[in-house]
């Protein structure tokens, strides 16, 4: 039997991918089988690089730093080394993942996204983007729970005359460093949209040299970072909470409260950024709140989140009317040999974590390999 499955991954973004591949080699390698896995990516800087996915983690804002500590931030069978107390910077993640994608023997191809899957001969063809196809008996869709900025219809956005981008496109609080943020000069006023982790930073950051405030649907939710001298992620461990398998119960996933070491509530407290409902309407630069009082704005930041970007697997009928893939814990509910990893509460709290990431990959791994031994 020859067990050939097809990971769409880069290498920066690799981490579900390269547990997946890490977790198939031990599950469908066998005397007399030949399992081969290609994992394909849009890497933006990598040779022909194309799309907006690639290269994920490098791409994200320049103070990230993971809020998981780094002992419960490693991929199986590598820990990150070091403190295992501290958050690592951004650039320590990436260069983390690029040290686990080159540990594995698999096929990794970047710079190349894959535009459409089709069933061919009892398997896929998977036509990629620079016109190239492969083919493969199982495909796993890693491609991410933060592929597609979400930018939500707001009242007036488009009559906006200022600066609009996505968190996914800040970089810096320095003008130089994005599209207005804040404008030249250093002042300027600025509004982000979202109540979740990233749009609490990013206002904070921002805050030091700009108006900023934070136009939320509902009140900022924190929770505290470090709980009796633990670390969160300690205490979702040890309680279970973390590997608890709800998430085929829950159609709409709750909302993530901010994370805070305390400096993020005490930036709020103080006003800065301060926080208001969102706003009524938005002509030209002017944008009008709540309560009736208007005044102009020169950006608007949406850390409104993210959305799967799984459109590839559209024209093969595996997704629903509203573009959610049908799967139970990963395992596709339409093809026998799709399965997803890296889903938003594809199984529970930590799917879509770094720290999640391998008990999930493990069990699609051996449960695709079944199932494609089976046919
Ligand atoms: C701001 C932010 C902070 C985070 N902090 C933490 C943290 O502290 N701790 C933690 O555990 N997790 C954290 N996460 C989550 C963590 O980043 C992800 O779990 C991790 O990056 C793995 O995600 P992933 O591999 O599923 O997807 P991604 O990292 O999003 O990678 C998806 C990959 O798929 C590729 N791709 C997309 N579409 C296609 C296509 N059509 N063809 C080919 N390739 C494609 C993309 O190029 C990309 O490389 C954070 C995420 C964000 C956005």
């Amino acid at each position: 039997m020859n067990v050939k499955i097809d990971m769409h991954r880069n290498r920066e973004g690799a981490s579900h991918g390269v547990c997946g591949c890490r977790s198939d080699r031990r599950r469908a390698v066998r005397p007399g089988h030949r399992t081969r896995t290609t994992r394909t990516g849009a890497g933006a800087g990598g040779p022909g690089g194309v799309g907006t996915g690639g290269r994920v983690w490098p791409r994200y804002y320049d103070s990230l730093t993971l809020f998981s500590p780094a002992g419960h931030s490693s991929l199986p069978g590598l820990p990150f080394g070091g403190d295992p107390e501290r958050y690592p910077h951004r650039d320590e993640v990436v260069a983390y993942l690029l040290r686990y994608a080159d540990r594995l023997d698999a096929d990794i191809r970047t710079g190349v996204r894959v535009a459409e899957v089709a069933t061919a001969d009892g398997g896929f063809t998977l036509t990629l983007e620079d016109g190239g196809r492969l083919s493969a008996r199982g495909v796993v869709a890693a491609s991410g729970t933060f592929g597609r900025p979400y930018r939500p219809a707001l009242p007036g956005l488009e009559k906006f005359a200022g600066a609009v981008l996505h968190a996914a496109d800040y970089r810096a609080p320095q003008p130089s460093a994005g599209p207005g943020v804040p404008p030249a000069g250093g002042r300027g006023r600025v509004v982000v949209v979202g109540a979740g982790n990233s749009a609490v930073q990013i206002a904070a950051e921002l805050a030091a040299h700009a108006r900023v405030t934070l136009a939320a649907r509902h009140p900022v939710r924190f929770t505290r970072q470090r709980v009796l001298g633990r670390d969160l992620h300690w205490w979702l461990k040890v309680t279970g909470i973390d590997v608890l398998p709800v998430g085929r119960f829950l159609r709409t996933p709750p909302a993530q409260p901010v994370i805070d070491d305390g400096r993020y509530r005490a930036a709020v407290t103080a006003g800065a950024p301060d926080v208001r409902p969102v706003f009524r309407e938005m002509e030209g630069t002017k944008v009008t709140w709540t309560d009736g009082s208007t005044e102009e704005v020169d950006t608007i930041v949406l850390a409104t989140g993210y959305r799967p970007d799984l459109g590839y697997l559209r024209p093969v009928g595996a997704l629903d009317a509203e573009g959610r893939p049908r799967h139970r814990e990963g395992v596709s509910a339409t093809h026998p040999g799709l399965a997803y990893v890296g889903l938003e509460w594809q199984r529970s709290l930590s799917s879509n974590s770094l720290r999640g990431v391998g008990r999930d990959a493990t069990r699609i791994a051996a449960r695709l390999a079944a199932r494609l031994r089976a046919r």
